[in-house]
This record gives C-alpha cells, sequence and structure tokens, in this order.
C-alpha cells in the first residue's frame, strides 16, 4: 500500500531518520514504538507528505508519490494520492470555527467533490460509529479531548481514505480519555482499515498491531511479530526500552 524505500531525512546537520525501509500491506496495522526523539513522528510526517525526505522514496501502489527532487511528476502524483492518506494528529487539530458535522464534510465536498447531502449522510453513519451523533452541531471547544479525537478520527474516515496515520493520537488525553479513543481505533483495526500508528500504548501495540516496528536514534531496529517483540526482543537496545516501561 505504501512504502518507504531507503528514507533519509536531515534537518540542517542532523540526520534523523537513516536509510528507512518499511512496507505497509493492505489492512496492515504497524505500530511505531521507539524513545523519544527515534524519529517516529518524522517518518510518518514523511509518509503522510508533508516533510520531503532527503534520500529516498515513498510510494503508494508502486507508484513514486515523494522524494528528494520533490520534481513536478512526484508533486503531481502526491497531489493526486494525497486524499487517500487519512492523518488524526496528537492534537486533534479540528478546524475550531465549525461544528462537528461542518468539520466532517467539508473535505469530502471540496476536495472528492461528493454532494451535500450524500457527505452529510456519511458524516451522520461516521458520527454514530464513533458514538457522537448527538455531537454534530456542537464546536470542538466544547467537547472532552477525547471527543475531538473521535471526531478527527470520523473526519479521516470521511475521506474514505485508504490508510489513517496516528501521530500519537492518544498521547495529550488524561488516561480515562484514553479508552475511548483506543477502543475506536481497534475497531477500524478489526474491520480491516490499513493503519500505522505511532504510539506509546504498549498495549494496543501488542493486542491489536500486526507489526511492530521498534525505532532507535533514526532507524528501524526491530520489525516483527507483536508478541514475539514483547515476549523475546531481538536486540539488547529493544529490551532495554521494554525494561524501562515496567
Ligand atoms: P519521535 O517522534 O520519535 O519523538 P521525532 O521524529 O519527533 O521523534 O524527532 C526526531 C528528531 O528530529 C528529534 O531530535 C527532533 O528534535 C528532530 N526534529 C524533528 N522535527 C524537526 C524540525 N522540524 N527541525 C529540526 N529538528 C527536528
Amino acid at each position: 500500500m505504501i512504502a518507504a524505500e531507503g528514507i533519509s531525512k536531515s534537518f540542517g546537520d542532523t540526520e534523523v531518520l537513516k536509510d528507512i525501509v518499511l512496507a505497509v500491506d493492505r489492512k496492515d496495522v504497524v505500530c511505531v514504538i521507539g524513545p523519544s526523539g527515534s524519529g517516529k513522528t518524522t517518518l510518518l510526517r514523511c509518509l503522510a507528505l508533508l516533510e520531503t525526505p532527503s534520500a529516498g522514496r515513498v510510494t503508494m501502489e508502486g507508484q513514486v508519490i515523494g522524494d528528494g527532487t520533490n520534481g513536478p511528476a512526484v508533486r503531481r502524483a502526491a497531489a493526486k494520492v494525497r486524499p487517500d492518506i487519512g492523518m488524526v494528529f496528537q492534537h486533534f487539530n479540528l478546524w475550531p470555527h465549525m461544528t462537528v458535522l461542518q468539520n466532517l464534510i467539508e473535505a469530502p465536498v471540496l476536495v472528492r467533490k461528493v454532494p451535500r447531502k450524500d457527505a452529510i449522510e456519511r458524516a451522520m453513519e461516521l458520527l454514530e460509529k464513533v458514538g457522537l451523533a448527538d455531537k454534530r452541531d456542537a464546536y470542538p471547544a466544547h467537547l472532552s479531548g477525547g471527543q475531538q479525537q473521535r471526531v478527527a478520527i470520523a473526519r479521516a474516515l470521511a475521506m474514505t481514505p485508504k490508510i489513517i496515520l496516528f501521530d500519537e493520537a492518544t498521547s495529550a488525553l488524561d488516561p480515562e480519555l484514553r479508552h475511548e479513543v483506543l477502543q475506536v481505533m481497534r475497531q477500524l483495526a478489526h474491520e480491516g482499515m490499513t493503519m500505522l500508528v505511532v504510539t506509546h500504548e504498549m498495549g494496543f501495540a501488542r493486542g491489536v498491531g500486526s507489526r511492530v516496528v521498534f525505532m532507535d536514534q533514526g532507524r528501524i531496529v526491530e520489525d516483527g511479530d507483536p508478541k514475539d517483540f514483547f515476549s523475546a526482543p531481538r536486540t539488547e537496545r529493544a529490551a532495554r526500552f521494554l525494561q524501562q516501561l515496567q
């Protein structure tokens, strides 16, 4: 579905991603974990086409959509697939001046050219799904963090994306609100949504992930089955990371 083919990324003199190779298949739930500063968010932002890699390529269904040259052909390909890549951010990023319903129909109507009536119908289905149909006319500021994040997930789904990238979607939430967001993410995974999830939620990675990718100092150090990773990490670095969490 989407792949990083030897991606490196530098900010000034600092190389924060080093030759990352990662392929996400259809219906994969890839959980990216690792210490703070290891490059998880930067990798996700490269795949989301929010950062341009310094070297290497991002491909979607075999087509190059990001590379160091950022030439016109790549930019055209990127523009075409951008609506297929959903994003859920740590700080929700809902449009504050729009109601919940408006947040959900804006992009489908403007970008996908979905008729407004159909977009509203679909938005209401999605709000039902995340348990917030009664909040359709509320503004984001009047919702809890957990509710805002569930709206953000519904907004991503409203574009019928092929993949959703989650960037620490629960990190800004109080522990008691995390559960409701993780529950929605778990449901999506069970329904077969392709997901790449940067997370500190080891329970989610272990229980829901189809793969765990462990990063350290800009590299992928381990990439494998969550059960194996959590019960018997292959590297000393991952073992130490898991130990520190206990
Ligand atoms: P993680 O998500 O694993 O915590 P990040 O991808 O956020 O790691 O960051 C990796 C490194 O890149 C960090 O050292 C961070 O300070 C640096 N970094 C990230 N974004 C930028 C930027 N826009 N400019 C300069 N340095 C950055």
